[in-house]
């Protein structure tokens, strides 16, 4: 076997290796910190790898992981001249999980491991401080009990509350050893009850019961869930990490803190934190009390009364800044710190790159720059395309009216609204039916993961700026308040108060996660500022993009949005959503009812103005950029009329009788329209509306010529082709109409005809239909529904369970799927060249504007994707990440 268990202590770093991979991130980068002779307390690391062998092995701990580990607990042992279960100086131990990236879900630490009846007795001896040592020990059963037993927290807690209220105190630091002798006694009464075995008081069966534990919440339904969501592969597997216990709860020249070494909402760079006087482990971040500020100035920006880590314990802070630009300066990234002080010594617990919002993200990578940390490229890859999608979107209207009904922490920036809930289930079951809800929790825990994935925003009622909500909120770049004090939940009879306000479930509210509002109702919003760092790293991602990123765009608003956004024209402008207008919805309901020809082109010339005025306003926005057009494509029963007071209106309005409108509605049916009589087989029946919507181009760049305005070359392109001759047929149908207008109006037009690729057998007939094509466009939503042979419109019903049951690893509508959709495009994109060199390739599913099927695109070297406008800047980032992965 491997060496599966890696030591990390200051007596000799020199061997000491710091791969994720093997030892997860929380055990690389504690390795890391003492290879850069930082102090943390000596222990080690059980590889990743363990954790398959302990699958494949029953859910047993191998014999040989066995030996290693009590070879290193040795080594701890002379380090700290404490011993393992020993009766006069006990060593205690933490065990931790880690996998390569941090998880919620993993097990959660368990602190003060090896304290028992006497060790607990000695470690009072030893320390002369019997408070401490008995906190410590109803702590490890807390934690122990919860975690390896699977007995509810809550149990312990409720003990402690009723307590405190029978001895009239507020805090857990007001409790004393005799009342912890107490409650001891009654932790230990639950977990015999619960288990019916009394708590262990062998350490060496509580270590490798922890250690169990760890490899066990692998396979957590939590972990598994998080897993699903951020395609983390099952085989890594967590390490576990065990090392010598520290305390910061021994007395007043204790204390225990988190950091993050820039603000994480902001990006600014300034140290933003929370500690605690005499306090352990996860009393910071669990909000039972309130944590104080690290430095002076967050005190005053905060009007915070408590002293701030930087005058109460000087000497610590001095020490820890240095630190923190140390760790700063070989991760090359702001870091999220743990530390505990224990008698005035400084002990670092962990550091990892910190979570922060999208805004934040930006920041930190220009910012990083700027003090030459890293280069450009660098930073161009730093920050996730996914993510800016936070800032793209609308914030509140300052102008809009608010009724603030509660206050919180800022946790989170952005603002949402939705219905209110208070359970992560309902969260989920709400977004199945496409509804917005703001969760709103007394705090959130690993088990809300999924619901807050699911929800809009979230409300929190306590827990600071560390807490779990607002870390996992700043992660998925959800708004989010935190301990917001003026709201009392009441879970049971599903409402909350803020003041004289009741909200109940269902209620619609608006938060405002910048400034930690909490308002009722729906607030109006404005669009958001994308100047600044912003435009200053998608200046520099253009510089390495090779891709064109278009927009998605047929209305004159849409194509400003995707302008502003840096679009570089337009991909897909889809002729048919022109034709819903409530004006003209009449004359393509007359086309499309009308028996004649003639009566066909009588509607058709009422449509023909509107569609040119349109294309000359998107013409104009476009100010002499590509623009593809597409042709008539959904089934023409999409736009007839549905109910009896519609059919109604329409006889009317024509004239027709309304038995006339159905039967022709009857005609039109169609039992499987998706793949029906639509795209060029429209055009194919019907000519004239083809050479009709063509005539509305080539009279629109007249028009344009006419006033002067810099003329786009349009693209003509040609739906759900899959023969040569259909576009060969179409062709010469533009071509003539073109023709026509040249002669009219005496002018020379440019233009392209091309198809869009999304049938099977248009990818591989590709050579022929190049031919007649000046450019291809993969209508890739099509394409994935005829390669797989799925509607995309129900297939809501089983996708989750293809995910389940790992068929799909991803949905494939919203992610390419590259072994058969992409083998189709790189068919085709083959083929299609070898007839045309210059042919032009591009994409216009919703996956352009899907970072991964941008990489995609990018190594089958297509000219550009198209997406919608909010995605663009999304789409341009992600393309020069394709391109700068590619080329490395
Ligand atoms: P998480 O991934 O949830 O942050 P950690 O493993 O970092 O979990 O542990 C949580 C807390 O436990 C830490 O913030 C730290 O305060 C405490 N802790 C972990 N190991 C030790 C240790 N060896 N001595 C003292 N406290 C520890
Ligand atoms: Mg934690
Ligand atoms: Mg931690």
């Amino acid at each position: 076997m491997k060496k599966l268990v890696h030591r990390f202590n200051n007596q000799n770093n020199k061997s000491i290796i710091s791969s994720k991979e093997m030892l997860g991130g929380k055990g690389a980068n504690l390795a890391q910190m003492v290879k850069l002779k930082l102090p943390v307390p000596p222990g080690f690391t059980i590889s990743t790898k363990v954790c398959d062998y302990f699958y494949k092995n029953n859910k047993k701990i191998p014999k040989e992981i066995t030996k290693q580990t009590k070879k290193e607990i040795a080594i701890i042992e002379k380090i700290t001249n404490k011993k393992f279960g020993n009766l006069v100086n006990p060593l205690l131990l933490s065990v931790r999980s880690g996998s390569s990236v941090s998880m919620p879900g993993m097990m959660d630490t368990i602190l003060n491991l090896g304290l028992n009846d006497k060790t607990v007795i000695a470690l009072k001896k030893k320390t002369l401080n019997g408070r401490f040592a008995k906190d410590s020990y109803r702590r490890f059963i807390q934690m122990y009990s919860n975690v390896v037993l699977g007995i509810d927290a809550y149990l312990f807690e409720e003990l402690i509350e009723n307590y405190k209220l029978t001895k009239g105190v507020i805090q857990d630091t007001e409790l004393e050893e005799d009342d912890w002798d107490g409650l001891i006694l009654n932790f230990k009464d639950v977990v015999k009850e619960k288990t019916k075995k009394i708590f262990p008081q062998d350490v060496n069966e509580q270590l490798w019961g922890a250690v169990s534990a760890v490899f066990l919440s692998w396979n957590s339904k939590r972990a598994k869930t998080y897993r699903k969501i951020n395609y983390i592969p099952d085989h890594w597997g967590t390490a576990v990490n065990v090392q010598a216990m520290v305390f910061g709860n021994m007395g007043n020249n204790c204390a225990t803190g988190v950091v993050f070494t820039r603000n994480p909402s902001t990006g600014d760079k300034e140290i933003f934190g929370e500690y605690l006087i005499n306090a352990q482990g996860e009393d910071v971040v669990a909000g039972t009390r309130t944590p104080q500020n690290i430095t002076k100035a967050s005190n005053k920006k905060s009007n915070s009364k408590g002293l701030s880590l930087e005058e109460s314990m000087p000497k610590i802070f001095k020490q820890l800044k240095k630190i923190f630009s140390q760790l700063e300066n070989y991760y090359k990234d702001m870091q999220d710190i743990e530390f505990t002080v224990e008698n005035d010594k400084l002990w670092m617990l962990q550091t990892r790159s910190g979570k922060r919002t999208a805004k934040a993200s930006i920041k930190i990578a220009v910012d990083m720059v700027k003090e030459k940390l890293i280069s450009i490229k660098q930073a161009v890859l730093r920050v996730d395309p996914n993510t800016l999608d936070t800032l793209l979107h609308p914030t509140l209207d300052e102008k809009a009216e608010k009724k603030i009904i509660a206050s919180g922490l800022p946790a989170s920036p952005g603002a949402a609204s939705g219905k209110v809930t208070f359970s992560a289930e309902e969260a989920e079951l709400l977004k199945e039916q496409m509804q917005d809800t703001i969760l709103v929790r007394l705090e959130t825990s690993p088990e809300d993961i999924s619901g807050m994935h699911a929800a809009q925003g979230i409300l929190t009622a306590r827990g600071g700026m560390t807490s779990h909500a607002a870390v996992v909120a700043r992660g998925m770049g959800k708004p989010c308040v935190s301990g917001s004090n003026d709201i009392k939940i009441d879970y049971a009879d599903k409402l909350f108060r803020a003041g004289n306000q009741v909200v109940k479930e269902g209620d619609i509210i608006t938060i405002d996660g910048s400034a930690g509002k909490v308002m009722l109702g729906k607030v109006a919003t404005v669009k958001p500022d994308i100047s600044g760092d912003f435009s200053k790293l998608m200046k520099w991602a253009n510089r390495y993009r090779k891709l064109k990123v278009r927009a998605n765009s047929e209305t004159p608003a849409d194509t400003k949005i995707a302008r502003d956004f840096g679009a570089e024209g337009i991909g897909l402008c889809r002729t048919e959503h022109m034709f819903f207008d409530e004006k003209r919805i009449i004359s393509v309901r007359q086309m499309i009812l009308s028996e004649t020809l003639d009566d066909r082109k009588k509607a058709l010339s009422k449509i023909l103005p509107y569609q040119r005025s349109d294309f000359v306003e998107i013409f104009k926005i476009m100010n002499g950029l590509p623009v593809t057009v597409r042709l008539l494509d959904p089934p023409l029963h999409e736009f007839l009329p549905k109910s009896e007071k519609e059919i109604e209106a329409i006889s009317q309005e024509l004239n027709i009788s309304n038995q006339n409108i159905k039967s022709r509605i009857n005609e039109l049916h169609e039992q499987n329209p998706m793949l029906g009589h639509r795209g060029c087989r429209l055009g194919i029946s019907f000519p004239e509306i083809y050479q009709m919507q063509c005539q509305a181009i080539f009279e629109a760049l007249a028009e344009c010529k006419k006033n002067k305005i810099k003329p786009v070359i349009p693209e003509i392109m040609i739906p759900l082709v899959s023969t040569a001759a259909e576009i060969e047929i179409l062709r010469k149908l533009v071509d003539k109409t073109a023709q026509e207008i040249q002669n009219n109006n005496s002018i020379k037009i440019k233009y392209y005809v091309g198809t869009m690729i999304e049938l099977p057998r248009a990818a591989l007939r590709a050579k022929d239909i190049a031919k007649f094509a000046d450019f291809f466009s993969f209508g890739t939503n099509d394409l994935t529904q005829t390669t797989f042979g799925i509607s995309r419109d129900d297939s809501g019903k089983f996708l989750n369970d293809y995910v389940d049951n790992k068929i799909f690893n991803k949905d494939p509508f919203v992610s390419i799927d590259e072994r058969g959709v992409g083998e189709l495009i790189k068919i085709a994109a083959e083929r299609g060249r070898m007839e045309k060199k210059s042919l032009k390739l591009g994409i216009c599913g919703e996956h352009g504007g899907d970072p991964s099927s941008i990489e995609f695109c990018e190594k089958q070297k297509l000219n550009y994707v198209s997406c919608s406008p909010y995605r663009v800047p999304i789409a341009c980032l992600a393309a020069a990440q394709a391109y700068l992965k590619k080329n490395n």
